[in-house]
C-alpha cells in the first residue's frame, strides 16, 4: 500500500514552486562579472551603433550610381582622392568622378554610398578602374543600422552569455543591473552518509547529493551554500534547516523525504513552516517535498542521486528560474527510439537515454544505480496521460 495518497502532478508541483519563489532583488555589477547573470533592466544603445557609415571591406568608397554598367571590358574610371585612416574623425568627401580608399571598418566619406571591393578594382596611377558595379549600400553598414540610439538592445530577463556581454560592451554598458544570485542552502541527511573524502564502511555511502545539487544550482546561476551531512535526527535536521534559512534564499534537503518514520524532512518542515506537497506523480522522484518556512522555499529531494537529479531537472529548475526571473533554458534534440518504453498512466516518467546518430536508447537500470547518470545524455519525458512510446517513434530528449 502506497504511503503517498496525495501525490500531485508534475505540473502542479512546478506551479507550487513558482508560487513560492521569493523575489530576488537586483544589483549593479561590472560587465566583466556579469557572465550568466540575468538582466534586471533593459540595456539600451547609448548612441547609434555604428556611429558612422562604415565599410565592411577593404576597397574604394564610391557613389554607386557611378559604377552602373561597369565590367571587365568597360570599367568605370574614378580618380582616387587618397586613403581614409582607421579611427579618423574626418573621412572627407568625394566629388563626382572620384573615390577614396577605405579599409574594413573605416568611415565612408560624404558623397559615397557603397564600397567597391579591392579585388574588383585596379589601380593605375591615381585612377581606379572599377570592374563590377555596386548597388547603393553594398559593403556598407549605415550609421545606426546595427542598433539605433535609445533602442533596446538586450531585454530584461535575458541571460548574459558571452554574446550578450560582447554586445553590451559595444553599446557602452560597462555596468549592468542584474538579478541577485539566489543563495541556495544544501543539506544532505542520512545516518549512512560519509564525506566524499572518506572510504565508506559497511552500510555507508558517500554524500554524492551535496555535490550533485551544488553543481546543478551553480550551473543555473545560483550560489550554493553547503551545510554538510546531517544525521537522521529531527532536532539536528531542524537546526541545520533553520541555519540554512538564516543564510539562504531557498533550501534543498536531500534524503529523508519519504514517509517512513525515520524520514524527518517533512516533520521538520511542518515545525518550521508548512508542507505544501509531499509526493509527486513522477518516476523516479516520487518522495519529493515542497514547502516554505520563513517565506522561503524548502525542497526535500529523494536520496537516490538519480532520482534527486530528475527532480532537480523536472521541478527545481523551475524554482531557480523563477527566482532568477528568467525562463528555464533547456537543450533538446529529437531522436528515434531504438526500443519500446512502457510507462504507467497517471505518472510522468523520466527515462534516461543515451543518444547518438539521431537515435535514443533507454538506459534501464535498477533503482539507485549511479551509472545511469553518466551513461545517459538526457531523459525522455513520458507524459502522465501516455502509456509509453514505441520503437521507431520520434521523441524529444531533454539533454542534461
Ligand atoms: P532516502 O531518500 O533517505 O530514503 O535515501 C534513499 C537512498 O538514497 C538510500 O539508499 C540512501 O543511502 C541514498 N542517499 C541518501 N542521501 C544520499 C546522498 N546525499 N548521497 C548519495 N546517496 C544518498
Ligand atoms: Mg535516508
Amino acid at each position: 500500500m502506497s504511503l503517498f495518497l496525495e501525490v500531485v502532478s508534475v505540473v502542479e508541483a512546478v506551479k507550487a514552486v513558482q508560487k513560492i519563489a521569493p523575489p530576488p532583488g537586483c544589483e549593479d555589477v561590472p560587465l566583466e562579472d556579469a557572465l550568466y547573470r540575468v538582466l534586471a533592466k533593459d540595456v539600451l544603445a547609448d548612441i547609434d551603433i555604428p556611429g558612422f557609415d562604415r565599410s565592411t571591406v577593404d576597397g574604394y568608397a564610391v557613389a554607386a550610381a557611378e559604377t552602373t554598367g561597369a565590367s571587365e571590358a568597360i570599367p568605370a574610371m574614378l580618380q582616387c582622392r587618397g586613403r581614409i585612416g582607421m579611427g579618423s574623425a574626418d573621412a572627407g568627401s568625394i566629388s563626382p568622378g572620384s573615390c577614396r580608399y577605405v579599409p574594413t571598418g573605416g568611415a565612408l566619406p560624404t558623397g559615397a554610398d557603397a564600397v567597391v571591393m579591392i579585388e574588383h578594382a585596379e589601380q593605375i596611377g591615381d585612377d581606379i578602374l572599377v570592374h563590377r558595379p555596386v548597388a547603393p549600400g553594398e559593403n556598407v553598414v549605415f550609421r545606426g543600422e546595427d542598433f539605433g540610439a535609445g533602442k533596446v538592445v538586450l531585454e530584461r530577463g535575458r541571460v548574459l552569455s558571452p554574446r550578450e556581454i560582447g554586445v553590451a560592451a559595444a553599446v557602452g554598458a560597462d555596468r549592468v543591473s542584474v538579478v541577485k544570485m539566489p543563495r541556495i542552502g544544501i543539506i544532505s541527511t542520512g545516518n549512512e552518509l560519509v564525506p566524499v573524502a572518506e572510504t565508506p564502511g559497511a552500510g555507508e555511502v558517500r554524500d554524492a547529493n551535496s555535490y550533485l545539487a551544488g553543481a546543478f544550482v551553480t550551473e543555473r546561476g545560483c550560489h550554493p551554500v553547503y551545510f554538510g551531512i546531517v544525521r537522521d535526527e529531527r532536532p539536528v535536521l531542524k537546526r541545520a534547516v533553520s541555519s540554512a534559512l538564516d543564510r539562504c534564499d531557498a533550501v534543498l534537503v536531500s534524503g529523508g523525504s519519504s514517509k517512513d518514520e525515520r524520514d524527518n524532512t517533512a516533520a521538520v518542515l511542518a515545525e518550521l513552516g508548512k508542507v505544501l506537497v509531499h509526493g509527486i506523480a513522477i518516476a523516479p522522484g516520487k518522495p519529493t517535498i515542497i514547502g516554505t518556512a520563513r517565506g522561503k522555499p524548502v525542497i526535500g529531494l529523494p536520496g537516490h542521486p538519480a532520482s534527486a537529479f530528475v527532480v532537480l531537472v523536472a521541478v527545481v529548475d523551475h524554482l531557480l528560474a523563477t527566482m532568477r526571473q528568467t525562463a528555464v533554458s533547456r537543450r533538446t534534440v529529437r531522436a528515434r527510439l531504438t526500443q519500446n518504453i512502457p510507462s504507467t498512466r497517471g505518472r510522468e516518467d523520466y527515462v534516461r537515454v543515451s543518444t547518438s546518430g539521431g537515435e535514443a536508447t533507454p538506459v534501464f537500470g535498477k533503482s539507485g544505480l549511479l551509472n545511469t547518470l553518466v551513461q545517459s545524455e538526457g531523459v525522455v519525458r513520458i507524459p502522465a496521460s501516455s502509456e509509453g512510446f514505441e520503437v521507431g517513434e520520434e521523441v524529444e530528449v531533454i539533454l542534461w
